[in-house]
């Protein structure tokens, strides 16, 4: 018995190691310089075509905002919102070529990018760059929902959705919300800039914006219908990205607090944990992600559900169990474990310890997110002595933060200079 538990002690350490997570390669100079001398090639001529295609004001006016757009994309790209060497790129062409198969119009000129961005979404450009962000492969469940969600793009391209967005704002005078050269980017407007338009898409409102979504589903679902994957799965795509906005993030327990912040030179504290009073919290600042009221804005899922079983009969029979994952998985744990440093590049700092210490509740990983713990830490420590702890780490907002989070926003502003100092320099230790 003694041999067989040390067996299946060694067994499991064998089995942490052999499943260590490996980073994905971010040593990509040449594909990127190569990107951008394509995308700025690309650029130039779509700009003409503009031009010809609609003379005069709407044409100037386009070029300008395809010109801002390209400046803006093109920085994110240098600052390196972009990976180009990994396991999703390969995925994404290969599940590109499976909706070619019988799909001519899926149009050959496609460039895919894989953004380091957690949020599940995906979105297109007017010269046929495809944008994909990581948190697509997080929260989807296997590769033919990936694929519904590259088809509902492919419809946005095939409509020509994108030039459409933004000749609507330039004859309704609207230009002056996307072009805004000269004015220093803040995180307060990157909300209105050209890229953004696009990005956000999806949590615009109104009926155009609308009637585009299901231009999109009906086109996407004609494309992935035609290819061999599972019909019903284009529903299920739509139903758990609908979750994402609707299921609250997980709990936080305070056993892990404890467990986590009781260190050999600093003792756990209760006092950490005491929530503040509201009232002398500013309201007005809040990040997305965690956000319940930016959600609801969302083109009703449902509305869009219920369309495509209208233009579509075949998909009126209740929509089948999900399809299991399969070689998906690799996707969705790689897509999982990049969470922390994408929350790290992207400096979210706050969102990105407490999405550590969800891991670490969950036994993922234990050196990896200490050691992205003690990361975050040591920026957090930076920003509280410089003052702008703000610009990282939300403030309380009761009204639109599930609990947990604003128990942990309230550990976090209750910690000292250097209690923080303390929990960095332990962390930092970690190797991972
Ligand atoms: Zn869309």
């Amino acid at each position: 018995m003694k041999k067989l538990i040390s067996f299946l002690l060694l067994y499991s350490f064998a089995v942490a190691f052999g499943q260590g997570y490996h980073p994905i390669d971010t040593a990509d100079y040449a594909q990127r310089k190569d990107f951008l001398k394509n995308f700025s090639a690309n650029t130039e001529s779509l700009i003409k075509k503009s031009k010809s295609e609609y003379p005069g004001k709407r044409g100037n006016e386009l070029s300008k905002i395809y010109r801002e757009f390209s400046k803006e994309f093109e920085q994110k790209v240098k600052d390196k919102d972009f990976v180009f060497n990994s396991v999703f790129d390969a995925k994404v062409k290969s599940l590109i070529e499976r909706l070619r198969k019988n799909n001519p119009q899926v149009p050959q000129n496609l460039k895919i990018l894989i953004s380091k961005d957690n949020t599940p979404n995906a979105y297109c450009f007017a010269d046929g760059t495809f944008v994909i962000n990581m948190g697509l492969f997080n929260w989807l469940n296997n590769d033919d929902q990936l694929a519904a969600v590259i088809s509902h793009e492919l419809g946005h391209k095939v409509s020509e959705h994108t030039a459409k967005t933004f000749l609507n704002m330039i004859d309704q005078d609207q230009t002056d919300r996307v072009v805004v050269q000269n004015i220093k980017s803040t995180r307060e407007n990157r909300n209105q800039r050209a890229f953004d338009v696009l990005k956000n898409r999806i949590y615009r409102k109104g009926a155009e914006n609308r009637r585009q979504e299901m231009q999109a589903d009906s086109l996407g679902y004609s494309i992935f219908k035609n290819s061999d994957f599972t019909k019903t799965e284009f529903i299920n795509t739509l139903k758990r990205l609908e979750d994402f906005d609707t299921i609250s993030p997980r709990k936080l327990n305070v056993e892990t607090y404890k467990k986590y912040f009781n260190l050999p030179k600093q003792e756990f504290k209760e006092k950490w944990l005491q929530k503040e009073d509201f009232s002398l919290y500013n309201y007005n600042h809040y990040r997305e992600k965690l956000n319940k009221d930016s959600l609801k804005s969302h083109p009703e899922i449902v509305l869009r559900i219920n369309n495509l079983k209208k233009v579509f009969p075949e998909l009126e029979t209740e929509a089948a169990d999900e399809k299991p994952a399969g070689s998906y998985t690799v996707l969705e744990k790689t897509a999982e474990m990049e969470t922390l440093p994408n929350f790290y590049h992207s400096e979210d700092y706050g969102i990105g310890i407490y999405a550590g210490l969800q891991f670490l509740q969950d036994g993922k990983e234990e050196g990896y997110c200490k050691a992205w713990l003690g990361k975050c830490f040591a920026k957090i420590y930076e920003a509280r002595k410089n003052y702008n702890l703000n610009r990282y780490l939300d403030r309380v907002d009761p009204k639109n933060q599930s609990e947990s989070y604003q128990q942990f926003l309230n550990f976090m502003w209750n910690l000292s200079l250097d209690e923080i100092k303390n929990i960095a320099d332990y962390y930092k230790t970690t190797e991972s």
